[in-house]
């Protein structure tokens, strides 16, 4: 989409500092959609206006927003005493109402980390773990609407909001964090455990969840499609090498990865070609294109990144 003004559009992403925007070309995103990799999945019947849900594995489902501009995705692991919802998305849609649909069993929420588009849902529901971080207690006291009056903004949606959801009244409603989880705390959801997996850099609090016997990694936004979004104030590009460095270590043992925005399911060796990547950016190795806001995206195979300039 050719930015008619782009002084507005710059502020939304000032903003915002949230995760995943695709970068806008001569063609609008939204007739971009479905992402060929999703075209693929089969939406099951919990599916609704808003969310798109595939069951991506047996008892994990991952619950999509594509018609608006992050299309993050959150994921419900059913295991068999209870269900860990990774994310709650943007907070534009109900997805209180679709986890309840999927599974009767107690919902615990754990947020990959607290940027506005995966904190959204969190006050709907009665028991979080979070990061003992700064930027987590910060986060957790909610977002007025100027802040993310961006995110519902025309611009960011392809299809109008789903009923009753009022543009002007959307903020991120405050939460409290239930119990602390750090780097090695596992959860044990009955016949699956899941392991936190501490990848400070894309944010102080940001992490992975790893569910070893099955060779699943959820990255949150440590690695998406893209652009991965790596310019915020709170983004540590050192911290954000050594946590790719250690996830790209666990890559020969994976199946799967379940990124945060854009599509469900990625090949794990994607982690080895983003460590490659990011030391090829640090050499100069690759000519990276500039955006209109100031910043620059770098463009390879299977991802891109979205950087300052030096
Ligand atoms: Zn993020």
């Amino acid at each position: 989409m050719p930015l008619k003004n782009p002084l507005p559009f710059l502020i939304v992403i000032l903003l915002t500092t949230a995760c995943s925007q695709p970068v806008k070309n001569e063609t609008s995103w939204c007739d971009q959609l479905p992402r060929a990799d999703n075209a693929q999945l089969e939406k099951t019947q919990f599916s609704d206006y808003w969310f798109d849900v595939y069951e991506v594995q047996d008892s994990i489902f991952a619950i999509y927003e594509p018609h608006q501009v992050q299309e993050v995705i959150s994921y419900l692991i059913i295991g068999k005493e209870s269900a860990l919802l990774f994310d709650t998305g943007n907070g534009i849609g109900d997805i209180k109402n679709v986890v309840d649909r999927i599974t009767g069993l107690p919902i615990s929420v754990l947020n990959s980390h607290s940027h506005l588009d995966h904190v959204g849902g969190n006050a709907s529901f009665d028991f979080i773990y979070g990061m003992d971080t700064e930027f987590t207690a910060t986060r957790k006291k909610g977002l007025p609407h100027e802040r993310v009056a961006g995110e519902v903004s025309p611009d960011a949606l392809c299809k109008p909001l789903p009923e009753g959801v009022v543009a002007e009244d959307h903020i991120i409603r405050p939460y409290e964090i239930d119990e602390y989880v750090a780097d090695g705390f596992k959860i044990d959801l009955g016949n699956r455990i899941l392991e936190v997996i501490s990848i400070p850099g894309h944010t102080p609090d940001a992490i992975g969840l790893l569910d070893k016997e099955n060779g699943l990694l959820w990255t949150g936004d440590t690695f998406y499609k893209g652009a991965i979004w790596l310019f915020a104030k709170e983004t540590n590009l050192d911290a954000y090498k050594n946590s790719v460095k250690r996830l790209a270590a666990l890559s020969p043992s994976l199946k799967h990865l379940l990124p945060a925005h854009n599509t469900p399911l990625v090949d794990p060796k994607v982690l080895i070609e983003l460590d490659e990547a990011l030391d090829e950016i640090e050499r100069g190795g690759v000519k990276g294109k500039d955006s209109t806001d100031g910043r620059v995206n770098y463009t390879f195979d299977n991802f891109t990144i979205l950087m300052n300039k030096n």
